[in-house]
């Protein structure tokens, strides 16, 4: 496995391979790698010749410095992994090489992200495609790999590519969630959990799950978010930000009362802990 720390020597490195036809798959991580980072890297790896898994915490996507400051760091732990799980090649550059001037650039994408996360977290998905749309272009992927765990954020990227990067070749891949044996989704942001916090959490897809059901069920869209939220309420660790029913290409909110072809999106903080999880219709 290689790891590149200069975005030049990187760029060179890939050159060569593209020269070679070897088809490029590219996983973005922050890092603090866990199972749900490295089924993405192993799809990229059984559909193309060579895997780029880039670990960059970008200061730009952070709205609250706490949290950036916070956020869990670990790159021998992340290289060790990688190099056993098919990974050809690490990205991992400093903040001077990724953002040698401040990016001052702003995206425009309407109502995709303005919405949940785009709605609570201002300025949070202009960070990512600053960071994003930088990345594609230093390593001009033949097909990048996103975790349905930030569901809105690819329909975000989706939507930056289209307008912002209309040469960029690139397919997006959606890959679904990653959860523990008993359902919590993975997460860098777990190891903040304490036992007690973290079997409160267990809560979170517990009751996505059961919202699916009575969706199943044909239950409408007050009953299950009443569902949601009264559920959330009743675990004294758990505080609800969000909860919301919407298109699952859109992430609008839905006409139809009863939701199909929608996802469930919901925020709970956790004690200090914010986390997000989904559950498609
Ligand atoms: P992050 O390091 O949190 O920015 O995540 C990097 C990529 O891994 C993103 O595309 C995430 O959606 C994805 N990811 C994170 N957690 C999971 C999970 N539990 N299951 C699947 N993908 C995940």
């Amino acid at each position: 496995m290689e790891i590149y720390k200069e975005t030049s020597l990187l760029k060179q490195r890939l050159q060569k391979l593209r020269s070679q036809s070897k088809s490029i798959g590219f996983v973005p991580t922050m890092g603090a790698l866990h199972q749900g980072h490295i089924s993405l890297v192993e799809r990229a790896a059984k559909e193309n010749d060579i895997t780029v898994v880039s670990i960059f915490v970008n200061p730009t996507q952070f709205n609250n410095k706490e949290d950036l400051e916070k956020y869990p760091r670990d790159p021998d732990a992340d290289f060790a992994l990688l190099e056993k799980n098919s990974c050809d090649i690490v990205f991992a550059p400093t903040v001077d090489e990724m953002y040698p001037t401040p990016d001052t650039r702003v995206f425009s994408l309407g109502s995709v992200a303005e919405v949940m996360e785009g709605k609570y977290r201002p300025g949070h998905f202009n960070g990512v495609c600053q960071v994003v749309s930088r990345l594609f272009n230093i390593v001009e992927p033949n097909r990048a790999y996103f975790g349905q765990k930030d569901y809105q954020q690819i329909a975000v990227i989706k939507a930056m590519v289209r307008k912002y990067m209309p040469t960029f070749k690139g397919e997006i891949v959606s890959c679904p969630i990653k959860r523990e044996s008993d359902g919590l989704a993975l997460s860098s942001r777990n190891v903040h959990l304490s036992p007690e916090q973290r079997q409160s959490a267990l809560l979170i897809s517990k009751t996505l799950f059961e919202a699916k059901k009575m969706a199943d069920n044909k239950a409408t869209q007050k009953q299950i978010t009443d569902f949601i939220k009264r559920s959330i309420a009743s675990d004294a660790n758990l505080c609800l930000e969000y909860v919301e029913i919407a298109d699952k290409d859109t992430l609008q909110p839905i006409a139809n009362e009863y939701p199909k072809n929608a996802v469930i999106c919901i925020t709970v903080y956790d004690g200090k802990t914010r986390l997000i999880d989904n559950i498609l219709l």
